[in-house]
């Protein structure tokens, strides 16, 4: 089997519309042929070292309150152990950013964050204030940067070794600037992480395109790899088009 690591990309898991929400009962159903196919879920730790064997991690963008009162219960049923990204400024507030979802979501208090560390969450860096980092001058990226980490570290006494920057936007500055205070940074490009992926800008799997439960059972019995292809190439074909008029 191909060592590589498949990075599963969430942020809410809501019956709220639009493709940064999946509904809970799919969300389970994921969980569950996850754990069905045997393949192991590794701490966030593991994106660090290049991958030896066919292996999972999960991640959660943004730190909704959705992750602590339905993903989780569901994930610890599985001892499934999550990264959740947080921007370090905005909780306990609601979302309040370029393309965040209408009603607002709420984020999580610290107070939750703290029981979630203690039950075996992981945590890493989501900016402070959630802006894209692309656009901002140095010394702005470099506070976004640090003090994300620096802030969860000092609510939760642990260091903060992993970062994933907001919207995936990233340059080669910013990529420089995030290596220089984490260990592995995860992005939004679409794939699986293999041995030779630049720990600044690993890949990860959108988990919308999975919400057809039998189309993922395929994917992790290792028929998925055409789906992945079109996927990858439409993805692209929108950002192109994206860049082309100016927005996102
Ligand atoms: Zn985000």
């Amino acid at each position: 089997m191909t060592p590589r690591l498949e990075i599963l990309m969430y942020h809410s898991i809501s019956d709220a519309p639009g493709p940064t929400s999946i509904p809970p009962q799919i969300f389970a159903a994921q969980m569950q042929a996850l754990a069905d196919s045997g393949l192991p879920v590794v701490s966030p730790d593991a994106m660090a070292t290049p991958p030896q064997t066919r292996s999972v991690v999960i991640t959660f963008d943004d730190g909704f309150s959705d992750f602590d009162t339905i993903a989780w219960p569901i994930l610890r049923t599985h001892g499934f152990h999550p990264i959740v990204y947080l921007p370090s400024g905005r909780m306990g507030e609601l979302e309040n950013w370029v393309g965040c979802n209408t009603p607002r979501r709420p984020l999580m208090s610290w107070d939750r964050v703290g029981h979630l560390a203690a039950e075996g969450v992981f945590f890493g860096g989501h900016s402070i204030t959630h802006p894209d980092l692309t656009t901002l001058p140095a010394e702005t990226l470099e506070q976004e940067v640090v003090r994300s980490g620096q802030d969860i570290a000092a609510r939760l006494g642990q260091p903060i070794r992993h970062f994933a920057p907001p919207y995936g936007a990233s340059s080669p500055e910013v990529r420089r600037c995030i290596a220089r205070h984490y260990t592995t940074s995860v992005g939004t490009r679409l794939g699986v992480a293999g041995p030779r992926d630049d720990l600044h800008d690993l890949p990860r799997l959108e988990m919308f395109y999975f919400t057809d439960v039998s189309r993922w059972q395929e994917h992790l019995a290792g028929r998925g790899g055409a789906y992945l292809a079109i996927r990858r190439t439409m993805r692209r074909a929108r950002q192109m088009t994206r860049k082309h008029l100016g927005v996102g």
